[in-house]
């Protein structure tokens, strides 16, 4: 078994064709942070360009639906995974033995089946959200359809991902209900550019469009997730103020940022100097993870990013032939469209705001728990 899911490589776009085509099926998509800075390079623009856009124009003209924003759901994970960081960091301070730091982000898939598989005994420490891809199509499947009175079975959710592991986390059983898929299955960014030029649909010749809401809208903080420690400072952006009940006027936590395989942070938040790692790739997981476990070093939080760079630099992104430049240009190209969001907190969602006020309640209510949260599974007998 591969460890990170790498070579769970199946292709899907003949079933989406078919899919499309078929009238008794509400076809909709969810697009990831960072397939908007990349794909463009399959259409001569330049790595980082931001053609968000136009990418939902492409995809409307292909047929689609609904064209959402995965982004939408990395907002709603950050509300799941700052208030699960919140509890048990109030806990902790307040002496509670029962509570573990750090706790882990868990929104790669190849980084959870790594930790399943090499380190079975610290599976009580990741955060219990969902990925953005999965929080999707779970809001998609058990709010967003039945408040239209569509049923599960005849809406089609497609992913596009920067990623081939998503592939392998849309199909793992404890993300489907009565069999069938909340996401029922994942495109990768190259395997768009290719349907899109057999579908004569240039990226250059489209005028830009909307995503469509309220599945669309999306804050600074969730577009920053497709690169390394983005995932992490959108959660501290969130963490500090529910923490401080203050406003957080910088932002840019910029110790964050950067592509060093090991990057360590402190934010004082309220009295308390909170200490966070950042593993770039998995050998700095295993170095990092290997410190904690020792106890060596402690941590209140760690974020794990399977891929060099994060999703920016992704198995299923235009091919990148040893220049990493390109992946530092397509994070330059998040960190712009973070730079110029209305909102870049995500907690100032106001569709977010409003899924909690009419469905969820509160983060980590028992709603909150039922359809946005997940369990991790012990893979060491079959190392
Ligand atoms: Fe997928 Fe890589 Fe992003 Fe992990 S870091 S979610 S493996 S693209």
């Amino acid at each position: 078994v591969c460890p990170v899911g790498a070579l769970y490589e199946k292709d899907y776009t003949w079933g989406l064709i078919k899919d499309i085509a078929n009238p008794r099926k509400r076809v909709t998509v969810q697009v990831a942070p960072a397939v908007r800075v990349a794909i463009g390079e399959e259409f001569g623009y330049e790595p980082g360009t931001d053609v968000t856009g136009k990418l939902v124009t492409a995809l409307k003209k292909l047929g689609f639906d609904d064209v959402f924003d995965t982004d939408y759901a990395a907002d709603l994970t950050i509300m799941e995974e700052a208030a699960e960081f919140k509890q048990r960091l109030e806990k902790y301070l307040s002496g509670d033995k029962s509570v573990k730091l750090p706790i882990l982000t868990s929104c790669c898939p190849a980084w959870v089946n790594f930790i399943e598989h090499h380190y079975p005994d610290m599976l009580d420490i990741p955060s219990s959200a969902k990925s953005p891809q999965q929080m999707f199509g779970a809001v998609l499947k058990n709010i967003w359809g039945p408040a239209r009175g569509i049923k599960r079975d005849e809406i089609i959710n497609v992913s596009i991902m920067p990623c081939l592991a998503k592939k392998y986390e849309s199909s793992r059983p404890e993300f489907a209900t009565d069999g069938i898929p909340d996401v029922d299955y994942s495109i990768s960014t190259r395997e768009l550019a290719h349907l899109l030029k057999q579908s004569n649909i240039d990226l250059r010749k489209l005028d830009e469009s909307e995503f469509d809401n309220p599945l669309g809208y999306s804050t600074g903080a969730a577009v920053i997730f497709g690169r390394t420690g983005g995932v992490i400072e959108a959660a501290t952006r969130t963490l500090y103020e529910w923490v401080t009940n203050e406003t957080l006027e910088d932002v840019d936590f910029k110790a964050m940022r950067g592509m060093e395989g090991i990057k360590i942070s402190e934010v004082k938040v309220g009295d308390t100097i909170v200490k966070i790692g950042i593993a770039n790739g998995l050998s700095a997981a295993r170095d990092i993870l290997d410190r904690v476990k020792t106890g060596e070093e402690f941590f209140h939080a760690i974020e794990i990013m399977a891929c060099k760079g994060g999703c920016v630099g992704g198995g299923g992104q235009p091919y990148h032939h040893g220049n990493f430049e390109k992946i530092v240009k397509r994070a330059e190209g998040l960190q712009s469209i973070d730079n110029g969001k209305t909102f870049r907190k995500s907690h100032e969602n106001p569709y977010i705001q409003s899924l909690y006020e009419k469905y969820l309640e509160h983060p980590l209510s028992s709603e909150a728990h039922r359809i946005l949260h997940t369990k991790y599974y012990s893979k060491k007998d079959l190392k």
